[in-house]
């Protein structure tokens, strides 16, 4: 299996190559073509079996480089996971010009405003500074397309589901949702019934 079977275009399959990913992992075969497709997904998968470019991937993909607002929101618990997302998504966007933009808390927020002033095709946060951003008008949703919850178990242990969902409730209705998570708690099942529409369920 190769890359190549999946409908991407030549400056995505460019960047796969320069990363030296000759073929998708098994999450990335089973999920690239689900969200091609604008399905929502529910992912259980673990670290390391490649699930941040089964997300990048395809959002790099679908992306529009004209339009100037945010299209997709990618939230995550750290720090941390939020930069190595944001490192990921403008390696694999590099031929396209993908901007991604990375706020997260304990980092002077007029930075990240004068940051998100700019064009920004992706975004990449941390729950509560995320929140912050879209209460104080300086992180827009309008054009959010694609909403990705990463490692939604440790939202859930670290406290953000409530701030995870006051996101989701501000986001525009026709978008696709995708949320990943190592294990599915009852209330992150819950959050999903309530937010996603008709979600494939993926295991790997
Ligand atoms: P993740 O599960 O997203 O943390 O990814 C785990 C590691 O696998 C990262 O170092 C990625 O760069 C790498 N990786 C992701 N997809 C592929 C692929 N298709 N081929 C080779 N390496 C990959």
């Amino acid at each position: 299996s190769s890359f190549k079977k999946v409908s991407l275009s030549q400056e995505i399959l460019q960047a796969l190559s320069r990363l030296n990913y000759h073929q998708p992992t098994l999450v990335q075969a089973k999920v690239i073509p689900n969200i091609l497709k604008k399905k929502d997904m529910i992912v259980k998968s673990q670290t390391g079996s490649g699930k941040t470019a089964a997300f990048g991937i395809p959002i790099c993909e679908l992306v529009d480089w004209e339009e100037n607002k945010p299209q997709a929101l990618i939230l995550t618990p750290t720090r941390e996971l939020a930069a190595q997302i944001k490192e990921d998504i403008t390696n694999i966007g590099r031929f396209k010009r993908i901007k991604a933009t990375v706020i997260y808390g304990k980092q002077p927020f007029d930075r990240q405003k004068n940051e998100l002033k700019q064009k920004s095709h992706v975004v990449v946060g941390t729950p509560g500074r995320v929140l912050d951003h879209i209460n104080k008008g300086t992180l827009v949703l309008e054009r959010i397309q694609y909403f990705v919850i990463d490692e939604a178990d440790e939202m859930l242990n670290r406290g953000f589901i409530e701030q995870v969902e006051a996101i989701m409730a501000k986001l525009p209705e026709n978008r696709v949702t995708l949320l990943f998570s190592a294990t599915i708690p009852e209330s992150i099942k819950q959050l999903c019934q309530r937010y996603m529409n008709e979600p494939i369920d993926i295991e790997i």
